[in-house]
């Protein structure tokens, strides 16, 4: 690719390229959360008003508590065999596309457009519209959708504010700037709603993630006096409790949440992978501390997979957030 292929696509040459279009095939990331897949689904809503033929690709079902988000019903892993050659595949909320799994077609460069906010993105796309600096990637596809000159209703805003309030952890992570509660409100008083969001990701645990989370708490060590709490998920402590990968999602920022403590870390063995999860108050860099092992995401909030015991884990991740500064 040419120099300016790794460069930032401006807001008018995304939405250009999405009018150009017919096909689209909007793509989230593995162990999906509310942003990858709420940031598909409303660029699908929106492009849907448009006439264009839309799908949605994710290699893992859609979590249980995101099953409310409208459209969600369509989303699979299978593509249908008679997509136009230029589908257009937008890849929402991954700094790479290998986050997308191993059962994406091969694609184009040319067909794909990235849609991100994380730190470090590999500008993977023939076109590129990462913010950094915005909340999620939902907000992020906000500026195209009001280029596309898209009236924001009720289902589209639905899937804005849950980009927004699973990134913030319900509007409390440092993210949520004056400009990000502004735009919930719109999407509020567009029709999104609140509670209901609220409930569906965050209090509506099932009784096997509560008592998981007991385990796990059970397990905590701790670590550079006092300022690293980690833990771990076995295959055996999911069938204990009759848990499985998504009763884990919270668990890490209950360890973070412990007076004095930095930096936490869950380690989850499920699928066959060694999941990490990590999760900083904000002195710690988690994201280059992930990088060091092939993972990535945000400054306070990144994960990675390892291909190892537990315990070497613990001593590669260990040694990745000293290096940081731990
Ligand atoms: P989580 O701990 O919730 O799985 O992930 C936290 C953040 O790190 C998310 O923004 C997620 O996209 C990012 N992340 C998690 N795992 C990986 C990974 O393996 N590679 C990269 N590049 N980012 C990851
Ligand atoms: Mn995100």
């Amino acid at each position: 690719m040419t120099a300016t292929a790794d460069a930032n696509s401006s807001t008018q040459e995304v939405a250009a390229e999405l009018r150009r279009r017919s096909a689209f095939v909007m793509v989230s990331h593995v162990k999906p959360d509310g942003d990858t897949l709420g940031a598909g689904l409303a660029l699908g809503l929106a492009l849907r008003k448009l006439g264009k033929r839309v799908h949605y690709f994710q290699q893992d079902p859609v979590p249980r508590n995101l099953r409310f988000l409208p459209d969600s019903q369509y989303v699979s892993r299978e593509v249908p065999d008679d997509l136009p050659a230029d589908a257009l595949w937008v890849f929402c909320d991954m700094s790479d596309s290998a986050r997308a799994g191993a059962y994406l077609p091969k694609l184009d460069r040319a067909n794909i457009l990235d849609v991100d906010h994380h730190l470090g993105n590999a500008h993977f796309g023939a076109f590129n519209y990462v913010l950094s600096s915005e909340c999620s990637t939902g907000t992020t596809m906000m500026h195209v959708l009001r280029e596309l000159g898209i009236e924001i209703d009720e289902e589209i805003a639905t899937c804005v504010l849950t980009t927004i309030m699973t990134d913030t952890g319900g509007f409390m992570h440092s993210n949520t700037t004056p400009e990000v509660l502004e735009l919930s409100a719109q999407m509020m008083r567009a029709g999104a709603n609140k509670e209901q969001i609220t409930e569906e990701i965050f209090a509506n645990k099932r009784m096997a993630a509560i008592k998981l989370l007991g385990k796990t708490l059970d397990a905590m060590r701790f670590g550079h006096g006092g300022h690293y709490c980690y833990s771990y998920v076995t295959q055996a402590m999911l069938a204990e409790t009759g848990a499985d990968g998504e009763d884990t999602e919270e668990i890490v920022n209950h360890l973070r949440s412990i007076e004095g403590v930095e930096v936490s870390a869950l380690f989850k063995e499920y699928d066959g992978d060694l999941r990490v999860s990590l999760r900083s108050s904000g002195r710690v860099n988690v994201q280059a501390a992930a990088a060091r092992l092939g993972g990535g995401g945000h400054f306070r909030a990144s994960g990675l997979t390892f291909s190892g015991s537990l315990d070497d884990a613990f001593a590669a991740v260990d040694a990745a957030l000293t290096a940081e500064g731990l």
